[in-house]
């Protein structure tokens, strides 16, 4: 913890230093600032904030009704709990209320800008300019040193200008590697392996799939197309909706699952959530016998999809009338319906990729503060950490609460 008494500061000196003007670095920023920090944030790019402005489609999932530690994966699920329980979803929420953002809800508790994601970073700059941060942007960090003093000291260079400057609290708030051009970057792991800490194995997470087999022609044939499924990987399932792509599969329900997804690892897709398919399919051979199979499906799923199933799973039978099935070979095609196994080549990887899974290892942090254990004065927040929400608003709503517990303290 950073004694949190006054200092007179030459130009070149600042209580906080935060690396990264994004989500969690912002909501630091003017935490602390409101707390008398003199604090600098330094930024790479030459925008601040691209991530937020890109995010729901530029309209920016900034929370979720709905917050346990269930939705969030990470080595240590623990983790994430002090942090979320310290800066909620209601205070976030509070702090758009009182700028006058309108905002709306959707599916699943999340809620999104009712016009621009713009307004949520033009909130998160008006409590940094009212709190007095300092905000440099076009900024290239050269090395970081601890002082004996333990102070750090920053070299970087401004507009190719070098610049040396000293901090008593260090926050690397840089993010991930989704994404490079939105400012995905791996700088925060390499500051971590300098000081010591450990890394989880990163993966790119909420990440559309895609195929080389047979199933790639046709995804491309099914492109445009959506469909509410169920989605199932290493016991982890989810119902939403998936949408074909002409590199593979796409959609909330996709992503969801790339979450637990590995290379090599089957995934199981349920095209009729809400139907035991070989009791329907059964129970029609009854009633409607002469209909055929294709008509009969078409009830339920699109005329497109069909006609692929059908080419995978009774191409033989494609003009057999439903009475001419045996019942062994109707719950074969009802169990493909209910239980379609498909082995996706690769994901997409970082260049779509939502998040970065894994990061800093959580072990060597505060939950509380996340300030590093063993290096007192440096902290890390938001995505560079080995925490991972899932989709709906759940990554904004750990870099808040996470730059929020730092910024309490640094
Ligand atoms: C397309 C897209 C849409 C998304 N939509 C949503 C959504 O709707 N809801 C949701 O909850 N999550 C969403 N996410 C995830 C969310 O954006 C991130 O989880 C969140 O921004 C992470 O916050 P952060 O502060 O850790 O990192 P970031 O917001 O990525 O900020 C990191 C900052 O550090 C800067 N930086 C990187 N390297 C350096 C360096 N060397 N020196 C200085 N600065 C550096 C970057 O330029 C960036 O400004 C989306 C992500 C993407 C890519």
């Amino acid at each position: 913890m950073i004694d949190n008494k006054t200092v007179k500061h030459s130009p070149n000196q600042y209580d906080v230093i935060i690396l990264g003007a994004g989500a969690s670095g912002l909501l630091c920023a003017f935490t602390a600032a409101r707390r008398g920090r003199k604090v600098l944030v330094i930024e790479k790019s030459n925008k601040v904030g691209k991530k937020i402005l890109m995010s729901g489609g530029g309209r920016c999932n900034f929370i979720n009704y709905f917050v346990e530690a269930d939705n969030f994966i990470s080595a240590n699920s623990h983790f994430c709990k002090a942090a979320l329980t310290r800066y909620s979803q209601w205070d976030f929420m509070a702090m758009v209320e009182q700028h006058g953002i309108e905002f709306e809800e959707r599916k699943h508790g999340q809620l999104f800008c009712q016009h621009s994601a713009k307004d949520i970073l033009n909130m998160l700059l008006d409590e940094c300019e009212q709190a007095g941060v300092e905000i440099r942007t076009r900024c290239e960090i050269d090395k970081i040193k601890q002082q004996q003093d333990t102070r750090y000291q920053l070299k970087f260079s401004q507009n190719n200008k070098p610049q040396i400057l000293d901090c008593q609290a260090l926050v690397v708030a840089t993010g991930a590697l989704s994404v490079p051009t939105l400012g995905g970057s791996g700088i925060g792991y390499d500051i971590a392996q300098q000081f010591g800490l450990k890394l989880i194995e990163r993966q790119a997470g909420l990440v559309p799939f895609m195929f080389s087999d047979s199933m790639k022609p046709m995804c491309e044939r099914l492109s445009g197309l959506a469909l509410e499924v169920e989605v199932q990987c290493k016991q982890q399932s989810f119902k939403e909706n998936l949408l074909f792509t002409h590199r593979g599969m796409s959609g909330p329900v996709i992503l969801q699952i790339s979450n637990y997804w590995s290379p090599g690892d089957e995934v199981i897709i349920n095209l009729l959530p809400d139907i035991d398919a070989g009791q329907w399919l059964l129970s029609a051979k009854q009633q409607q016998g002469k209909s055929l199979l294709k008509t009969l499906l078409h009830q339920k799923l699109a005329k497109s999809l069909v006609s692929e199933i059908q080419n995978l799973w009774w191409p033989e039978l494609a003009e057999t009338a439903l009475s001419e099935f045996s019942d062994k070979q109707l719950l074969l095609i009802a169990e493909h319906i209910n239980n379609w196994q498909v082995k996706p080549s690769a994901s997409e990887g970082y260049r779509t990729a939502e998040v970065t899974l894994g990061g800093v290892d959580t072990d060597g942090i505060s939950s509380k503060t996340m300030e590093a254990k063993q290096q007192p004065g440096l902290f890390f927040i938001g995505e560079v950490l080995d925490v991972t929400g899932h989709l709906g608003g759940y990554n904004f709503q750990w870099a808040w609460s996470s730059g929020y517990s730092a910024g309490l303290v640094v």
